[in-house]
C-alpha cells in the first residue's frame, strides 16, 4: 500500500500511480508519504477501525 500526502491541505490517502489530484482539495501538490507520516496514517487508521474494518 502506498499512502501519500498532500502539500497543500496535508490530507494523507492512499495513493497509486492513478491519483495525481489529492481528494481532499484537489491540488496536484502530492508527495509519497515520509515513514513518519506513514506510521501517523496506520496509527489513525487503527484508532479509528480497530476491527480492522477500511474506509
Ligand atoms: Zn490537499
Amino acid at each position: 500500500m502506498m499512502i501519500c500526502t498532500c502539500n497543500e491541505c496535508r490530507f494523507m490517502f492512499k495513493g497509486s500511480n492513478s491519483i495525481k489530484r489529492c481528494p481532499d482539495c484537489g491540488a496536484e501538490n502530492i508527495r509519497p508519504a515520509t515513514d513518519m507520516e506513514y506510521e501517523e496514517y496506520i496509527s489513525y487508521q487503527k484508532e479509528f477501525y480497530p476491527q480492522g474494518q477500511t474506509a
